[in-house]
């Protein structure tokens, strides 16, 4: 066993947080405080390659594996959430979704351009009546002739007023016998008439992020932009999810990371009772359990990314280093804020922002019940995983 980092993933981590200390830093909290996607953030990510890192330099990303996306993740999220979350929808849902899935014509026609950041992806699953229960959307896609025409309602989609890409989940098939069988995926574009969307105003975090409803009224898609069979659209949007949430819980251990040496810092310069706080018995408890919880997060995501270059199947892994590494952040982030006091409670210091964002987590990408639902289905044997039509490739050097 070897936990060693590489020279290629030690050259990834260095190079994603010198651009997030030197260029997001110093700016995140203007545009968290005017609820403003910082998009020139987004062309410099593409730029440095890290909107396609994980992706097959031929299918234009920077060919890097999968270890390298979670420290890309880590190191965003140490520096803020909204640009991790970019990652999640645009890298984890979409591309590695097209990457698994897709025909070779839809890798080149959408994929490359993803990859290299020239049109960001989008993940539509959610409606306004069907969040976890995934099989109870309503969005339609009839098929007519050549072209299917989709017809629905999608809510609390990242990137929604931003990408040019949505990876649309709807019903063809409102008689199946089983609510899963019947719904498929396609590669939906901004440009197609009957697509509107907007953003969601008043969110408790993630303010410097773009989250926002997707209108789909009579949208004619080409039955070319159907991702993978008719009808497995649920398992597609499951595997994607695997990847999605390994995103999630690279990202939220940097968010556990970034509250340990913000409380250390604080810890150390503030004074109650004659000495320094760090001195007291009480607040090295918070700051052992971040130091404890930064470690076990660390080790589970990159289990699921090790498992992930190998191409076996991590759904378990993944569910668990998403649910364990999204509930500790929260609780960290929470401590952060206690130790710094009435500090703390205000914008001038960062944690209060990972608070805010750190909630976010612990609902999007399957909320904290739904993954111990599946951990304790896995663990009572009630729960298999079945081989998929594709896996996901494994990383090839
Ligand atoms: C910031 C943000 C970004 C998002 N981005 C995207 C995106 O890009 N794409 C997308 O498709 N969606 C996105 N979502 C939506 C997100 O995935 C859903 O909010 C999530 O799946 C939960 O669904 P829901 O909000 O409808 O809650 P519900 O499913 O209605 O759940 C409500 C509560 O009931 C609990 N619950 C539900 N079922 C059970 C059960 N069987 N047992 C026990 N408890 C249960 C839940 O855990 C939760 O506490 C985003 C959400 C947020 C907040």
């Amino acid at each position: 066993m070897d936990f060693s980092l590489t020279p290629e993933h030690e050259m990834t981590r260095q190079m994603v947080r010198e651009f997030a200390e030197r260029e997001v830093a110093p700016i995140i909290k203007e545009y968290d405080r005017a609820h403003k996607i910082n998009l020139d953030a987004l062309s410099r990510m593409a730029e440095l390659g890290i909107l396609g890192i994980c992706i097959p330099a031929r299918y234009g990303g920077a060919g890097m594996d999968y270890i390298c996306l979670g420290l890309a993740c880590e190191e965003l999220e140490r520096v803020d959430t909204s640009l991790r979350v970019v990652m999640s929808v645009h890298v984890g849902l979409s591309s590695l979704g097209l990457l698994q899935w897709g025909t070779e014509e839809q890798k080149q026609r959408w994929l490359i351009p993803q990859a290299r950041g020239e049109r960001y992806a989008a993940y539509a699953l959610t409606e306004p009546g069907a969040g976890s229960d995934v099989a109870a959307i309503v969005a339609t896609a009839r098929r007519d002739g050549d072209v299917y025409v989709i017809n629905g309602e999608k809510m609390w989609i990242s990137l929604a007023t931003v990408a040019h890409d949505f990876l649309v989940f709807a019903r063809t098939d409102t008689r199946a016998d089983s609510p899963h069988r019947g719904i498929s995926a396609f590669v939906v574009e901004r440009e197609m008439a009957g697509v509107t969307t907007g953003d969601i105003h008043g969110k408790l975090g993630v303010r410097a992020g773009s989250t926002g409803w997707i209108s789909l009224a009579d949208v004619v898609v080409p039955v070319e932009n159907r991702l993978g069979e008719e009808g497995a659209g649920f398992k597609i949007a499951m595997s994607c999810l695997d990847n999605g949430r390994y995103t999630v819980a690279a990202g939220a251990t940097g968010l556990i990371r970034a509250c340990l040496e913000a409380s250390v810092e604080y810890a150390q310069e503030r004074h109650t009772f004659g000495r320094e706080i760090g001195q007291h018995q009480l607040i090295q408890q918070m700051i052992a359990r971040m130091a404890r919880d930064y470690e076990i997060a660390r080790l589970l995501w990159l289990r699921a990314g090790w498992l992930k270059n190998q191409g076996k199947r991590n759904t378990r892994e993944t569910s668990l280093a998403k649910w364990f590494a999204t509930e500790a952040s929260f609780a960290a982030a929470s401590d952060a804020v206690q130790i710094h006091g009435a500090y703390g409670y205000s914008d001038e210091y960062d944690v209060e922002r990972y608070l805010r964002n750190a909630k976010g987590a612990c609902i999007y990408e399957g909320t904290s019940q739904i993954h111990e639902l599946i951990q304790a289905g896995y663990a009572l044997g009630y729960r298999k995983d079945r081989p998929l039509p594709c896996e996901l490739p494994p990383y090839e050097e």
